[in-house]
């Protein structure tokens, strides 16, 4: 945090009576930030005011020069502050004392920028939560519960500011109950703007399947029953519909795969909290804070082999994702259920999440058995935000409800405002401007026409929000991508093209405030390069506007191209040829007994023939090779998936390693695994367990990396280390990695940023910005 008090305290006699002008700066508006100022001016015995306005917060504050170092003190600790208050900033400035009637919230300067920020949805609070249990209390049990620290927020706006009519809250019209909370300064709900009781705001309605209305029934109560006989209800959360079903029943977990054609890939689990949590996971300290933050992410954790869950949620994983509830009826859900609920997007598979009513009504039928809706509108997609404690920092993996649109702070403003485009695969986009980038929420593949709408949408949205007319427009160097399509197609005034691994690197320069030069690892499966070859894993010397690429790995051909990432036995194939070429062939027969001699004869004509096998440098197809090799898996249900199992089976305690190479006569340097791929077939035909080899792979590819940037920083010096790129969601290649680099090297991780390309439209923008101010 930064923390300038610019006054000097000596100067002034300690009983005189002085003035203070406070900033604050950060997440500060939308927060509860005012009444908490508020609260702690009376404590104090200060005198004064405190209203919101385009930098954050500005407070002026009264009384004796010694009363108000304490006061300033104490708003710059921590103690107390809004769960969900973000404070980058504090500074302090003399001013002229003045003879105020008391403390008081005033309104907004009239000439306030519009441009403040909105805050992103905040899980429902402890004593919302309580009132909701109350039986006395009347908000007991009502599903729409919320107050100036908890509620929805950047889901539920129109247009800046954020106020009440710029919310869908504008068509309910407060009680005078929940009027007089509104506008009292001392009241949690002072200015909360979806503030709503039963009397005067949001209900619920239930629906069977075919969409029928079932009348007078508590809805609460009867989709619980639902949940309990194994049927799939699907519900309006905060940023979208979700479908649940309990996570007990493998039968209901099953039946919701199927139905919403999703094979393999995990799903998360929901309880109301950390007992929950805690009788599922084996949970750190760190994970338990994650979880419980105002954001609500789903968290990452390991699954306790004791955990009474379905099998079908996650098959052959020994992570599991679980979130806490985040809104009032997840609360009243889950208790009515009582237990553990899957809780996944409302959507069929690579199609937006469902927004309205009627959308859900007609997209999930078939696939819910009961609907919960409500007529509180959502006007932003918003899916759940995926997180996880890697290497001992939380990482934001998919970045959407809880953290949007909460924006990063750049270390070189914005001169003009730009908007980046994002990649393909995982979408993001970013706004910059003036001395923040806002990413918008994940969006995801833009293979869909569906989501490709969508993504269009959020970006006029978004772009709405800020009140920001683009002038420089950055994209991926990917011709194909849809998101440079788009943005060659918005005709701005200057458009720029960014290497992809580039954009990582900067993005993770970016989170941390650097400008460069840094020495970027971006680990990545694969991305367009300067060359028009697909690069993938790569050593580049970059500051904000360029870069050199230093290394790369040694490239794999991926026989029928992206077929391969489903078919990974073909990149076996590629990585024992490519090893064993000239030393004797190796039998394919014993390390395929899946396939037909003619499967592999034709896949091997077409690797040695670099017929259809594009090469690449991409660490993950390197993974995904060894992975189909050491678990007998020769198909993937989706991208990574069996990369993802070889990771998650690496024994701990395995040291081991094996021989690399680095090839320094090549330009870029080439970091070659061919003597290590030859270990691994070798041991794993002699009966070597598959955990130890995965092990001794990972320290491999860690020791290389090590390597190279040791002898890259003997000719650039030793700068700084940033690291990107998918991969660094491989916690056992990242913890390793920055093991054996951190005694030598500063190294900068993401933490509010994807690693992967949901992150790489944060340094598209940096990176465009930079070059435009060359031009
Ligand atoms: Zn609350
Ligand atoms: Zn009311």
């Amino acid at each position: 945090m930064r923390n300038f008090f610019s006054y000097d305290g000596d100067r002034e006699a300690e009983a005189s009576m002085a003035g203070r002008r406070i900033r604050m700066q950060g997440t500060v508006q939308g927060v509860g930030f005012r009444p908490w100022v508020y609260r702690v001016a009376r404590a104090a015995h200060v005198t004064g005011r405190v209203r919101n306005d385009s930098a954050g917060v500005t407070i002026e504050a009264f009384g004796p020069a010694v009363v108000l170092n304490a006061f300033v003190e104490r708003l710059a600790r921590d103690a107390g502050r809004p769960a969900a208050a973000v404070v980058d900033g504090i500074d302090a400035e003399p001013i002229a004392f003045e003879q105020a009637p008391g403390f008081s919230i005033v309104p907004s300067a009239a000439a306030a920028d519009p441009r403040v920020s909105i805050p992103p949805d905040l899980a429902t609070c402890g004593e919302c939560l309580a009132e909701m249990e109350d039986a006395a209390d009347r908000r007991h049990g009502y599903p729409f519960t919320n107050c100036t620290n908890c509620g929805p927020r950047f889901t539920i706006v129109h247009s800046a500011p954020y106020d009440r009519p710029a919310t869908t809250m504008a068509s309910f019209t407060m009680c005078p109950a929940c009027r007089r909370e509104y506008d009292s300064v001392a009241d949690r709900r002072f200015h909360a703007q979806p503030n709503a009781c039963p009397a005067c705001g949001p209900r619920l309605e239930l629906r069977d399947a075919d969409g029928r209305r079932i009348p007078d029934v508590d809805p609460i109560a009867e989709a619980g029953r639902a949940l309990r006989a194994g049927l799939i209800v699907a519900l309006k959360g905060i940023g979208g519909f979700q479908l649940a079903c309990d996570a007990t029943s493998d039968a209901a977990v099953c039946r919701l795969r199927e139905r919403k054609h999703r094979d393999e890939k995990p799903f998360a689990v929901m309880v109301s909290g950390l007992d929950g949590a805690r009788s599922l996971a084996s949970l750190t300290e760190q994970e338990e804070h994650l979880l419980m933050s105002p954001e609500r992410p789903i968290v990452l954790a390991a699954r306790r082999d004791d955990a009474d869950l379905a099998l079908a949620i996650a098959p052959r994983n020994p992570l599991l994702g679980l979130l806490i509830a985040n809104s009032p009826l997840h609360h009243l859900l889950l208790a009515a259920s009582g237990g553990p609920l899957v809780m996944t997007s409302g959507n069929l598979s690579d199609e937006p999440i469902c927004r309205d009513n009627d959308e859900a009504l007609s997209r999930l039928r078939g696939v819910a058995d009961r609907f919960v809706l409500h007529d509180r509108d959502i006007v932003t997609r918003c899916d759940d935000s995926v997180a996880r404690v890697i290497a001992g920092k939380p990482v934001v993996l998919r970045r959407a409800r809880g953290y949007v649109p909460r924006p990063i702070g750049v270390a070189i403003p914005f001169e003009r405002p730009v908007l980046a485009c994002g990649a393909q695969l995982k979408n993001t986009f970013c706004v910059g401007r003036g001395s923040e980038a806002v990413l918008g929420p994940h969006i995801g593949d833009l293979d869909s026409a569906a989501v490709y709408r969508d993504y269009e949408a959020a970006i006029d949205r978004l772009t709405q929000f800020l009140d920001v007319r683009p002038e420089i427009v950055a994209h991926d160097l990917h011709p194909d991508y849809l998101s440079t399509r788009y943005a060659l197609a918005r005709g701005a005034a200057v458009t720029i093209g960014v290497q992809h691994h580039h954009a990582h690197v900067a993005s993770v320069m970016a989170e941390h405030g650097l400008s460069g030069p840094v020495l970027g690892l971006a680990y990545d499966g694969t991305g367009y390069g300067t060359d028009g070859a697909a690069w993938g894993s790569e050593l580049l010397l970059a500051d904000a506007a360029a870069f050199t690429r230093l290394a790369t790995f040694r490239p794999l051909p991926l026989p029928g191209g992206d077929t391969a990432i489903r078919q990974p036995w073909r990149l076996v194939l590629a990585l024992v040829d490519d090893a064993f070429r000239g030393e004797g062939p190796i039998d394919g027969f014993r390390l395929f007994r899946h396939f037909a001699p003619t499967d592999i004869d034709v896949v091997g004509r077409m690797i040695r023939q670099r017929f259809n096998s594009p090469p690449a440098h991409g660490l993950g197809r390197y993974f995904d090779a060894f992975g189909a090799l050491l678990l007998d898996r020769p198909f993937a249900s989706y991208e990574g998936q069996v990369a993802l199992e070889l990771n998650l089976a690496a024994d701990p305690a395995e040291h081991g390693r094996y021989e690399f190479e680095l090839d320094q006569t090549a330009r870029p340097w080439q970091v070659d695994l061919r003597p290590a791929v030859r270990s691994v077939v070798f041991e794993h035909l002699g009966g070597e367990p598959a955990c130890r080899i995965s092990a001794r792979i990972h320290n491999t590819i860690a020791a290389a990396t090590i390597e190279v940037v040791r002898v890259a920083a003997r000719e650039t010096g030793r700068l700084p280390v940033a690291l990107s790129g998918g991969c660094f969601q491989n916690a056992r290649l990242t913890e390793s990695i920055v093991r054996g680099l951190e005694p030598e090297f500063t190294v900068h991780r993401h933490a509010r940023v994807p690693p992967g390309d949901g992150g790489i439209a944060l340094g598209q923008a940096v990176v465009a910005a930079a070059q435009a101010r060359r031009l």
